[in-house]
Order: C-alpha cells, then sequence, then structure tokens
C-alpha cells in the first residue's frame, strides 16, 4: 500500500487541493503528522476536506493549543492571536474530530509521532544530535515526524548513535534498506525552509520506498483569505518566503 504522508497543513486548503491534485493517483491511504489547524484561515474547511480521505492523523501542538488544551503563554503573539482566532472558528464537530487524535501511532515498521518519539507533541528535531537521542524512544525500525516543517532525514550510523542528517531529494524514491531513521516530510501549509511550495512524501510501505515532493500553490490566493480574516500581518508575509 502507498501512504500519503502529509503534515503541518495549518488551515491552508489551497495548499492541502494542490497537494491532493498533484498526488493523485500515486497513493491509497493518508498519514497526516499533526497539526491540521492554525496560523492560516481555512481550519474547518482543511479538517472536512481531510475527513473525506481514508486517512489516520496526529494531534499537533497548534491542533491542542486550539482545544485549549495547552498553556499559550509560550507561543509568540502572531501564534497566539491565529491560535484565538481558530478557537473561535472551528464548529462543535471539528473540534471533536480535534479532540480525539492520538499523540502517537505505530504501524507495521512505522512509528509516527507530530514532534518526536520522546516528546510526541513538542519536541523539535532540528539537528542531528535531537534525532540521535531520539532513536532509543521508539522502536520499530523507522520514524516519522512533522512539526518543524523542514524535509529531512536523520539516518543512525552505528550502534555509538552517530546521526547523519540528510537532505530530500525530491521525485527520487529511497530505498529504506533497515538502517534507522527518522524522516519529516516538511509542511503542506506552512514550509520553514526558505522554499514557499508544499511539501509531502509518498511511502510504499510493502516495499520501504520514501519519495519527497514539492509543489508550489496559489500563495497570494490564502493571503487574501488571511488579511480578510485580519490575521496577523508577519504570518502573512511568510507563506510567500518559506520562512
Ligand atoms: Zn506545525
Amino acid at each position: 500500500m502507498r501512504i500519503l504522508v502529509i503534515s503541518d497543513i495549518h488551515a491552508n486548503l489551497t495548499a492541502f487541493e494542490t497537494v491532493l491534485d498533484d498526488a493523485k493517483g500515486s497513493w491509497e491511504y493518508v498519514w497526516c503528522l499533526g497539526d491540521v489547524v492554525g496560523y492560516g484561515p481555512d481550519p474547518n474547511e482543511c479538517v472536512e476536506l481531510l475527513k473525506t480521505l481514508p486517512h489516520l492523523c496526529l494531534a499537533g501542538n497548534h491542533d491542542w493549543a486550539a482545544l485549549g488544551r495547552l498553556d499559550i503563554r509560550t507561543f509568540n503573539p502572531d501564534a497566539r492571536r491565529a491560535v484565538n482566532w481558530t478557537r473561535e472558528m472551528l464548529t462543535p464537530e471539528n473540534t471533536a474530530y480535534l479532540e480525539a487524535l492520538p499523540t502517537t501511532f505505530v504501524i507495521g515498521q512505522y512509528t509516527l509521532a507530530h514532534g518526536s518519539p520522546r516528546e510526541p507533541v513538542w519536541e523539535y528535531i532540528l539537528e542531528p544530535i535531537v534525532a540521535s537521542l531520539n532513536f532509543s524512544h521508539f522502536e520499530t525500525p523507522y520514524c516519522l515526524v512533522g512539526h518543524t516543517h523542514q524535509p529531512v532525514i536523520y539516518e543512525l550510523l552505528n550502534d555509538q548513535g552517530d546521526t547523519d542528517m540528510v537532505a530530500p531529494a525530491y521525485n527520487t524514491m529511497r530505498q529504506l534498506n533497515g538502517r534507522r531513521v527518522i524522516i519529516n516530510p516538511g509542511s503542506i501549509g506552512q514550509p520553514r525552509d526558505q522554499n514557499p511550495d508544499a511539501a509531502y512524501a509518498i511511502l510504499d510501505v510493502e516495499r520501504n520506498t520514501w519519495e519527497h515532493r514539492r509543489i508550489p500553490y496559489d500563495v497570494a490566493s490564502v493571503q487574501k483569505r488571511m488579511a480578510k480574516a485580519d490575521l496577523p500581518e508577519r504570518l502573512i508575509a511568510r507563506l510567500a518566503h518559506g520562512w
């Protein structure tokens, strides 16, 4: 079975639809690694579109924030404003959907978490040393995470914990060969690697092949809806730059 692996949609319906269109025909099931909402202008639309797909979805920190489960004083003021707006906008049905999301999932050879296997909702794996410390926190060969909005592969090289950081090779199938890896597909709705294009991946769980992909979407139309919703200027601007 081929899996469409997505993460950090962040209420960006245009990017989400563009990814589904681009990935058409190359998957049978969706694994969503969390943060369906927060930042963007379309929280209900994104939850509702996701619900129409055969999928499983994890909870991310922004999903929890929108539910009021988190103390958002640690969020920056712009993120806080977006959280409060999202909370007001979400319908009771979509709030209930987010309420029910698990924080980790283990399927076959794959462990899934939003942030990291060690701290599923919170931890950012942004460097090899942090990835290295996480390999002892899951038992499967492979782990998939989101949260940083940066596509990457961390590969465990030896028993000493040495870990390599491998940049994504887009539209190229990588054979997972039993060597332990932590992989991030990147973010659909708010990429932060200086590339504004929506990121996702296709995983074949029988062949264990992984393919990172990128696709440009109509950023301006999302920015227009954000301005209309009076969401923070900085959050609107960052979409065009991928940070
Ligand atoms: Zn996120």
